[in-house]
């Protein structure tokens, strides 16, 4: 059993919207092929991952540096031989050779993209869903019903608040019960009034959370939360710097409600560093830690070692990205739902044809691997890059 061949191509995800740091009309990302020389029904075994989005493609250090360890290594040095199949770890800890720690930079994004492929191999190569492995692994009942909340509310040109309405409305009508909105890209009242309106369109059939994407410094961060806690909101998310654990810390003085954090925290031991000096609430906070830009879910399963240390249940984790990996690691590992983004990044993001959101939550289809065969634009795309 081998790893035959790694493929890299980098493809636009582009969108028309704005946070309040960045645009995505030139966001990119790697789609990974790792073929291998295993055989189920007839044809080889190929795991596919991307890496998830908001980080631009990493096809420079994929093929300088990660596929080339993958490939020069000792075949047998990958597997684990008690499952007559390839060890995720051993061939994270091959990707991860001659690199020094910390100043994880963007090769957490590398990493993370190809170790989504691996363990898309390793659920096909044992032919089932990734949820059910995990759970079987990590002694857990697999729990295919999983939260998710509609992102978006984003900032497009000429858009006013009856269009905000309007995008919320539909979300709604497509089954979610919680939805999330942009703020921190437009004035303290044009953002209140923004809120409001939303509020008054969801009425009491759904939730309301709010993202800051890292934009405020200690003093604007402080001004909304003095404006926002006048709202019963799902949450207040990535107030400051996403290293600034200070501000974080003193945001609890400020803002009784749940707050979230942690999608650009890329290593275990940087979200180590956020409980241990970012004042985060095990009872009402929520973490983002997204695998698929912090090295995978090798790394994701010490990131939720650091949790359980630091008295945190894996279900106050709702991941950044909308992407399946994260649906099969809520699943199978009893994380507390995960983002969505039903009208963007596609044909990346999202569920199997066929899933629909009800009441809030989908149900996981027994696919084989991450389910990225039950989605055809995505397995088109992904199917070429392999052929
Ligand atoms: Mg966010």
């Amino acid at each position: 059993m081998r790893i035959l061949d790694v493929r890299e191509i980098t493809q636009p995800i582009a969108s028309p919207i704005r946070n309040a740091y960045i645009d995505f009309t030139k966001m990119t990302t790697s789609l990974v092929a790792v073929v291998t020389d295993v055989v189920r029904d007839g044809k080889p075994v190929v795991g596919y991952g991307f890496n998830s989005n908001g980080r631009y493609g990493q096809g420079g250090l994929i093929r300088e540096r990660f596929r080339a360890r993958i490939l020069e290594a000792d075949p047998t040095s990958l597997l684990d031989e008690a499952r007559d199949n390839i060890d995720p770890a051993k061939v994270w800890a091959t990707m991860m050779q001659n690199e020094k720690p910390g100043g994880h930079g963007e090769r957490s994004v590398a990493v993370g993209t190809l170790d989504m492929a691996i363990w898309d191999a390793v659920a096909k190569i044992e032919g089932k869903p990734l949820f059910r492995l995990l759970a079987e692994r990590h002694g857990r009942e697999a729990n295919p019903s999983v939260f998710v909340y509609a992102a978006g509310g984003y900032y497009y040109p000429g858009k006013d608040n009856s269009a905000l309405q309007a995008e919320m409305r539909g979300y709604l009508d497509r089954g979610y019960s919680v939805v999330k909105m942009k703020i921190g890209g437009a004035s303290i009242d044009e953002d209140r009034s923004r809120i409001e309106a939303v509020l008054k369109e969801i009425g009491g059939q759904a939730q309301l959370a709010v993202d800051a994407n890292g934009r405020f410094d200690l003093e604007t961060g402080i001004a909304y939360a003095k404006m926002l806690r006048d709202y019963p909101l799902f949450w207040y998310e990535e107030i400051g710097d996403p290293l600034d654990f200070a501000l974080q810390a003193a945001m609890t003085e400020f803002y009784p409600g749940p707050m979230a954090t942690g999608e650009n925290l890329f290593s275990h031991q940087d979200a180590r560093n956020l409980l241990r000096y970012g004042g985060m609430r095990p009872d009402r906070d929520w973490l983002q830690f997204d695998c698929a830009l912090s090295y995978g879910l090798v790394e994701y399963l010490r990131t939720l070692d650091v949790l359980k240390q630091f008295g945190w249940s894996p279900s106050r984790c709702i991941p950044h990205g909308g992407h399946q990996m994260s649906l099969m690691i809520a699943a199978g590992l009893g994380l507390g739902g995960n983002e969505s983004y039903p009208d963007l990044f596609q044909p990346y993001g999202g569920f199997p044809d066929g899933v629909r959101v009800e009441d809030g939550r989908v149900t996981m289809p027994e696919i084989p691997g991450i389910g990225f065969e039950g989605k055809s634009d995505l397995i088109k795309v992904m199917r070429e890059l392999a052929a």
